[in-house]
Formats: structure tokens, C-alpha cells, sequence
């Protein structure tokens, strides 16, 4: 029997998600040989942009998903699929009840698409974002709920009988924070003077709330020292989101330089003990 080629699917939600949160990892998979696919739930419409990087693009979609499609060339990886639904913002912004935004679709509508694309690029390996969203934006969530659902249901005939013909991958991971490193973050900052329950461009991202979070555990560490270069370039494509005293891009920075360059992923299929410790997202 002819072995299949090793596939990653990633499920996320804006342009960046890819690059900021787990970048490093599909870097890595991608220069061995892994395919490595990426599903996007939004095009980003709800992000905020300094006026000058929009001069060449008709909106801040437009522009976001060029963003993308930079940091997905960079990141070398096999292909791009948009759902097509609205970035939601942040919990109780306006956004969320725009037509269309991700938040107001349902769970199920959602997690039928995602199996269509697990049928169709049939993956061993499922990843996503942690059951609070990494960072509690509510569109992480709803891609957490339904990728989730997905994994669990693209295997079964009887579910989403008109996404294709059945598939079950052989693992789902989360993208784990160590929020012990995270509480040291937001001690430093208090000690500078500086808000951490007001950070990122857009403001929106509570690190005490995060630090608080229960940890899920660190099953799998990658460490993607060998790619940190296309890491770092895949993050500058997403320069409309980079710019400010204190963004998103630092605070990585910052979080890069306590981790050592290493991505952690919380195993949430096969069940596994929480001490479980590995190096390799293919391996049993
Ligand atoms: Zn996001």
C-alpha cells in the first residue's frame, strides 16, 4: 500500500493567526516535506489599520488577505482555503452583529465546512486553537467549537453526509500557552508602568484575564530554531497589524525570547496522560 503524503490541516480565524500564534510550526512541517494546509475563517475585516496601508486596496479585507497570502508563501505552505464568513471583533463590538459574522453563523454550518475540508485533503493531523481561543477572541472559540466538531464527525457517514466521502484523521492538538511565563509578563509590564489588560493593536487582548486561564498541557513541543528566519518573515507580512508602541508583534517577541523559539500543542486526541511529553506532532 502506498503510504499518504504527510498532511497538517491548521484551522483558524483571521490573517495572522497563522503567522503570530503557531507560525513557526508550519514553517517547519512545510521545509520537511509535510503538506500543510490552512483553513481561514475570515478575511480580518474588523482589525484596524493606519490609513497609509490602504492606499492600493479597496478595503481592509482586500488587504489583510494579501497579508496572508504573503505569509503563506512564506511559511511554505500548500494552500489557503477562506470560509467566507465576517470577522466578529472583539466580544460585544459592533462586529458581532454584522451579517454574516462568524459568531452569528451556527456552530454546525461552521464545523460542515470543515469537514468538507478534512475529506477532501484528508489530514492526519488537525490543528487549532485552545477552548478559551488562546486569547478569548470569540471567533477562536467558534473555530475551537467547530473544528472540534469537525474531527470528530468527518470520520462518520452519518455526519454531513453531503461534505464527501468519510475521513478520520489521527490526531487533533491545541495551540497551548504557557500562561506561567504569561504571568510574568504581566507582572514586568505593571512594573514598567504599562497596562496589561490593554494590549495588542487593537487593544484587545486582557493578558491578566489570559494569566489567569488554566494551562492545558504542553504535550507536544516544536521547536523551529532551523526556520526561525521564515517565522519572523511570514510575521512581517502582516505589517498593517505590527505597527504601535506595544503590538501584538512585540508582545511575541517578548513571549519568543522566554520560549526559546518553541511552539507547544496540547494533545486532545488520541486521549493522552497530561505527562505526556513529544517532539513531533506525527508521532504516537
Ligand atoms: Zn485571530
Amino acid at each position: 500500500m502506498i503510504s499518504e503524503r504527510r498532511t497538517i490541516l491548521a484551522v483558524l480565524a483571521h490573517p495572522d493567526d497563522e503567522s503570530f500564534g503557531m507560525g513557526g510550526t508550519l514553517a517547519y512541517y512545510s521545509a520537511q516535506g509535510v503538506d500543510v494546509h490552512l483553513i481561514c475563517a475570515t478575511r480580518g475585516e474588523a482589525g484596524t489599520v493606519d490609513p497609509e496601508f490602504l492606499q492600493t486596496y479597496t478595503d481592509i479585507a482586500a488587504l489583510r488577505e494579501e497579508e496572508l497570502r504573503c505569509a503563506a508563501k512564506t511559511l511554505g505552505l500548500a494552500s489557503v482555503m477562506f470560509l467566507g464568513y465576517r470577522d466578529s471583533g472583539m466580544a460585544g463590538s459592533e462586529d458581532n452583529k454584522r451579517p454574516n459574522s462568524l459568531v452569528s453563523t451556527p456552530i454546525e454550518e461552521v464545523a460542515e465546512k470543515i469537514v468538507a475540508e478534512i475529506r477532501r485533503l484528508r489530514p492526519q493531523v488537525v490543528l487549532t486553537f485552545d477552548p478559551v481561543g488562546g486569547y478569548h477572541h470569540p471567533d477562536h472559540i467558534v473555530i475551537h467549537k467547530a473544528t472540534v466538531q469537525a474531527f470528530h464527525a468527518a470520520g462518520n457517514a452519518n455526519h454531513f453526509p453531503k461534505a464527501g466521502k468519510p475521513f478520520q484523521p489521527e490526531k487533533l492538538y491545541y495551540n497551548a500557552l504557557n500562561r506561567g511565563r504569561l504571568r510574568w509578563i504581566v507582572r514586568l509590564m505593571r512594573l514598567s508602568g504599562q497596562d496589561p489588560s490593554r494590549v495588542g493593536r487593537n487593544k484587545d487582548i486582557d493578558l491578566t484575564v489570559l494569566a489567569s486561564d488554566k494551562d492545558t498541557p504542553p504535550h507536544v513541543s516544536i521547536n523551529y530554531h532551523s526556520v526561525e528566519k521564515l517565522k519572523h518573515q511570514a510575521d512581517a507580512c502582516h505589517a498593517s497589524q505590527l505597527d504601535g508602541r506595544f503590538t501584538r508583534f512585540s508582545l511575541m517577541e517578548l513571549y519568543w525570547r522566554l520560549m526559546g523559539r518553541r511552539d507547544t500543542f496540547t494533545r486532545a486526541f488520541p486521549v493522552t496522560p497530561d505527562d505526556y511529553r513529544g517532539a513531533d506532532l506525527f508521532a504516537d
